[in-house]
């Protein structure tokens, strides 16, 4: 499903709290509220920065941190745990003026990691810092650190009580992504994008999904577009999603919308689900997946706010 805006504001934002197999039979009315409340929360966060005339980046980050600190989320605070039953999470940012980008991934008491993954950007020569040394890092900025308990809720340590009777499972292929992300596009035109992870419930060997690879989850060029991924992050990887749509858009002309909708078919001619937001640097903003929902909400500056779950919506 694809869904975009024509117009062209002078600034949107949109941000996404995974894809997955969520229905209105599954998702009972309660948790739906919960949901759209925590995505507006995400949503006021960020616009208030593009509102006051600040910077994409800064509007992705904020809105990425309220997502993060919503346990409801597969980020920051409600993670998924891995196979070993621990919380280990990724994030990244990318600025699309600068084409600069920060990622983070394998942290284990840093609050919000996007703020880690921003500080690999602005602090350091690196792009990409990963485990004891982005734990190291994070700490050394004097990134709020916490109690690795802090991220654990009882849903998710069910869900990975449930994942560890099933012997044969690689990882939870239950189409239940939580990942989150921002993108947006700045009254002065710049787009960014920033993703935020606790990654696939039972992930192991310090496996790496695409959320803090730059090019596959995360990606920002003002030459093209702003790009925030969730679903099988391996597939988004093997199709450097988020840099192949930016690519397209350079290369082949295509709108922001035929170029997500082509690399969407790819990915599930490929057997991967998921879907992108996606933030054109000509303010256009819109969803794509091919799950029967996403968590996904959006606004700009010309009033427009729009919070969804399920395909159609
Ligand atoms: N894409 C994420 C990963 O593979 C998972 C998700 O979207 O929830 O780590």
């Amino acid at each position: 499903m694809t869904d975009a805006t024509a117009r062209h504001p002078r600034w949107s934002l949109a941000l996404h709290g995974g894809a997955g197999s969520m229905t209105p039979d599954i998702l009972g009315p309660e948790m739906q509220d919960a949901y759209r409340d925590a995505l507006g929360t995400a949503l006021d966060a960020g616009t208030a920065v593009l509102r006051r005339g600040g910077s994409a980046l800064d509007a992705v980050e904020a809105a990425v941190m309220a997502l993060e600190d919503d346990p409801l989320f597969n980020a920051g605070r409600g993670a998924v745990f891995t196979f070993e039953g621990k919380n280990e999470l990724d994030a990244a940012i990318m600025d699309g003026a600068t084409l600069s980008a920060g990622s983070a991934t394998g942290l284990l008491r840093t609050k919000n990691p996007v703020r880690a993954a921003r500080a690999v950007m602005e602090e350091t020569l690196h792009v990409m810092l990963a485990n004891d040394g982005a734990n190291r890092f994070a700490e050394e900025q004097g990134i709020e650190q916490v109690d690795p308990a802090y991220f654990a809720t009882a849903e998710r340590r069910r869900q990975w009580e449930e994942f560890s009777q099933k012997k044969d499972a690689w990882f939870d292929t239950d189409l239940k992504y939580g990942t989150v992300g921002a993108v947006a596009r700045d009254a002065d035109g710049h787009v960014a994008a920033a993703t935020s992870t606790g990654g696939l419930t039972g992930k192991r060997w310090g496996r790496v999904g695409d959320s803090p690879v730059i090019g596959a989850g995360t990606y920002a060029d003002d030459r093209s577009c702003a790009i925030s991924a969730t679903g099988t992050g391996e597939t988004f990887i093997e199709l450097a999603a988020g840099h192949e749509i930016g690519a397209r858009m350079r290369m082949l002309n295509e709108t922001v919308e035929e170029a997500v909708a082509a690399v969407l078919t790819e990915l599930g001619a490929k057997g991967g689900n998921g879907g992108v937001i996606y933030a054109g640097a000509d303010g256009t903003t819109g969803f794509a997946f091919n799950t029967p929902g996403m968590y996904r909400a959006r606004a700009d500056a010309d009033g427009m706010r729009e919070t969804a779950i399920f395909a159609g919506e």
